[in-house]
């Protein structure tokens, strides 16, 4: 075992919020004496994160100085680095009935209960504020300030503790908590590990990225976000389907790891890039790829402003170092894949296609050139979306 030549959770320490099997039942039927409050599913997905260690150090929703800290510095109040204020917002009158007491149950958005928090304070806040200090704008019609001015008026802050994790979630063979990806990778004697985050097809532009880092590192966690996202992103079984047929086919299988990284997405662009890659580092990865636009929508952000905020701190802070990457492109001149940064031909030479073009070709069960997608991929996609 090699677990311990990875790179540190943030923090120092990996959280476990999770209650052990035989606790459940006692702590299932206090639960159900308390005042409780039904997650929405983003809040779900956070109290997931939360409890298993993807978002270490928190141990719970934000308190009102890590919430004023995170949004003024981009760090907690202790001096770690994090960008997004993970909250859990509730409406006035559910405030008045938590009042001062404390432990509450919390639901999921079925109903069934699945943690406790100690409830360590009630604050309000300003959604305009957050708005411009985490996603740089305060337009509604911005997906993740969208979602913000839609939650409660109220914050309540405090650690949680998971009782039971959900009995069935879609790629469960894919769900593994920071604590199991650290595992397998000290199993498989990875030290270097790259973390590569999506909510799309890897299309050939992506796989060179993937297998460029790959060249520098021990193994590669393709780590797509199967959270909440906005209803026109491909479906997250489709884009499942299409990881597996390219592993398969193209992949070395020993040197990469396919898991899915359950959070829900926020669109807040270069502050959730900060966000990914701590959760990454917790999954013990020591490298992260960033993109263009990583985690932007629309034209809310720069092109490259969610790699130039990497520069906003301090290397050893960070501990995860960032892989920049540009858009790639097979070149007919170059006789190979290639990016601005290493094809000196002009466009005529590239093979491109607009995101609109793909998805129109693949609407009609066209094929893109294999130039730009493995026909395998292709496949699954023409397939997913007829489905
Ligand atoms: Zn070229």
């Amino acid at each position: 075992m090699t677990i311990d030549k990875l790179i540190a959770p943030h923090g120092g320490v990996l959280v476990d919020r999770v209650l052990g099997h035989d606790a459940q039942p006692a702590a299932l039927a206090a639960a159900s004496r308390l005042p409780a409050v039904r997650l929405s599913s983003v809040q779900y997905s956070d109290a997931l994160c939360i409890a298993t260690g993807v978002f270490s150090p928190l141990t719970g929703f934000v308190s009102s100085t890590d919430y004023q800290s995170i949004l003024d510095t981009m760090h907690l109040a202790n001096g770690l680095v994090w960008s997004i204020p993970v909250t859990l917002a509730v409406s006035p009158q559910a405030a008045s009935v938590i009042g001062t007491r404390s432990p509450i149950a919390l639901e999921d958005p079925g109903g069934r209960i699945v943690a406790t928090m100690e409830v360590t304070e009630t604050f309000s806040y300003d959604k305009q504020r957050e708005a411009l200090a985490v996603y740089r704008t305060e337009e509604s019609a911005h997906p993740g300030v969208a979602r913000l001015y839609g939650q409660g008026e109220v914050l309540i802050a405090g650690p949680i503790t998971l009782i039971e994790r959900p009995p069935s979630e879609p790629f469960a063979t894919f769900r593994r908590d920071p604590a199991d990806t650290r595992r397998l990778f000290g199993e498989r004697g990875w030290r270097r590990v790259v973390g590569f985050q999506t909510r799309n097809p890897v299309h050939r532009a992506h796989e060179y990225i993937q297998k460029a880092a790959l060249e520098m590192c021990d193994g590669l966690l393709l780590n797509p976000l199967v959270g909440e996202t906005k209803s026109d992103d491909i479906s997250a079984a489709t884009r499942m389907a299409s990881y597996q047929v390219l592993i398969d086919n193209y992949y070395p299988k020993d040197r990469v790891l396919l898991s899915v990284f359950p959070a829900a997405m926020r669109y807040a662009g270069p502050r959730e890039a900060i966000f990914h890659a701590m959760a990454r580092k917790n999954y013990g990865c020591s490298h992260f790829i960033v993109g263009r636009d990583h985690a932007g929508v629309g034209s809310y952000y720069g092109t490259y402003d969610a790699q130039k905020i990497f520069d906003e701190f301090d290397p050893d802070e960070l501990g995860i170092t960032p892989l920049f990457f540009e858009h790639t492109f097979f070149c007919r001149n170059c006789g190979g894949m290639a990016s601005t940064k290493t094809c000196p031909h002009d466009g005529s030479s590239r093979v491109t296609l607009s995101g609109t073009q793909v998805r129109e070709m693949l609407t009609k069960g066209q094929i893109p050139p294999p130039e730009f997608t493995r026909a395998e991929v292709a496949r699954v996609l023409i397939d997913g979306m007829r489905a």
